[in-house]
């Protein structure tokens, strides 16, 4: 172990989920180094820190390689919004690729810990329900959404790989929907598509006629279960998200009941290999870091709206 604060490197850290674990990892007294292409992210996420002697931000595209001296290696560097990683899919599969392969070799080189942030999209459209570590997935390999499913397996796959050939020392988190202040207010992920439109009195756009579901977790609950799964000593990989389940329509009614009871649901058409259904069993978290959500949709939509209220004006 080294002494002095331990020397992070957060790869996506000025996104949104990146940049509240920047926040927790400095709140801490760690060393961060936030590298970012800003793709998708903002250098304002992480401007309370900017001048923190602490703190670097680093202009980097990860795929390609990079020299630096760490300790751990948070790696989030990836679109996530269907519509962000769908722009160019040929960039996200490189991202996924070489953008872990790159990190892999850095981790090696410097005896770093390296945790991935993989999905539950790997488990694709989920013939299993809930979806367990064990299950091995329904992805279709050459649809639109595989840029990123097949890239977050592959992932994972150089992630093992290393471990078995030169001993790297991995965590895999799979990452179910997450959603808090900062998410972008053009990002087209459900909960901030709803809540846009809600303050902006648009009709709210089901896609598909909102039957299907997802489980929807608060931020702090999820960047609380990377910590614990960095520092621990489960490998994984490891579901992190929230059990509770939802459709859609159900989530549209309630960001509805809460900002504009008189809005319309409206039903567009359902984007190809969207997933029917999608719920974390969570057992293993639970055993293996003592992690479980603490923050209901109700409570954690509370803080989401007023940070897109101010976002909006
Ligand atoms: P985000 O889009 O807000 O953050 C991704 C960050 O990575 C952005 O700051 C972006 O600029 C940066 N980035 C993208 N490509 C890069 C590249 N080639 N080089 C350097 N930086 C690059 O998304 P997020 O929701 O914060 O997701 C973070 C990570 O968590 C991603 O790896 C994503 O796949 C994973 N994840 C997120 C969720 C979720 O619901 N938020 C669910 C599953 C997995
Ligand atoms: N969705 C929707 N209306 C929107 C945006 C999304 O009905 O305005 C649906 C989408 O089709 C999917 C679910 O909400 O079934 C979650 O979408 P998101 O893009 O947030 O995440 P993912 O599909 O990657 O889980």
């Amino acid at each position: 172990m080294p002494s002095g604060p331990m020397r992070n490197l957060v790869t996506g850290g000025a996104g949104f989920l990146g940049s509240h674990l920047v926040d927790r990892l400095m709140q801490a007294g760690e060393e961060v180094l936030c590298l970012d292409n800003t793709f998708t992210g903002r250098k304002a996420n992480v401007r309370q820190w900017w001048d923190h002697p602490r703190f670097e931000f680093i202009r980097h595209d990860v795929t390609e390689p990079i020299k630096l001296e760490v300790d751990r290696i948070w790696h989030l560097a990836c679109p996530a919004s269907p519509i962000h990683y769908q722009t160019n899919p040929v960039k996200t599969a490189k991202t996924s690729f070489l953008g872990t392969y790159n990190m892999l070799g850095l981790a090696r080189r410097v005896k770093a810990r390296l945790l991935l942030a993989s999905t539950s999209e790997v488990y694709g459209d989920p013939d299993v329900h809930p979806q367990l570590e064990s299950y091995r997935g329904c992805v279709n390999p050459i649809g639109i959404r595989a840029c990123y499913d097949e890239g977050k397996r592959i992932a994972e796959t150089l992630c093992f790989d290393y471990q078995r050939m030169h001993g790297s020392e991995i965590r895999i988190a799979r990452i179910f929907n997450t959603y808090g202040p900062r998410m972008l207010a053009d990002d087209g992920r459900v909960v901030s598509n709803f809540i846009v439109q809600a303050l902006r009195g648009e009709p709210i756009t089901l896609y598909g006629d909102g039957s299907q579901s997802r489980s929807f977790c608060y931020v702090d609950d999820l960047v609380e279960g990377l910590i614990r799964l960095m520092n621990g000593t489960s490998t994984g990989p490891i579901n992190l998200g929230n059990p509770h389940e939802f459709t859609i329509r159900q989530l549209a009614e309630q960001v509805r009941a809460r900002i504009n009871p008189e809005l319309p649901l409206i039903e567009k058409p359902l984007p190809a290999d969207d997933p029917r259904q999608r719920q974390p069993d969570i057992v293993l978290a639970q055993r293996a870091l003592g992690w479980q959500p603490q923050v209901s949709l109700e409570q954690g939509l509370e803080p989401t709206i007023a940070w897109f209220q101010e976002l909006l004006g």
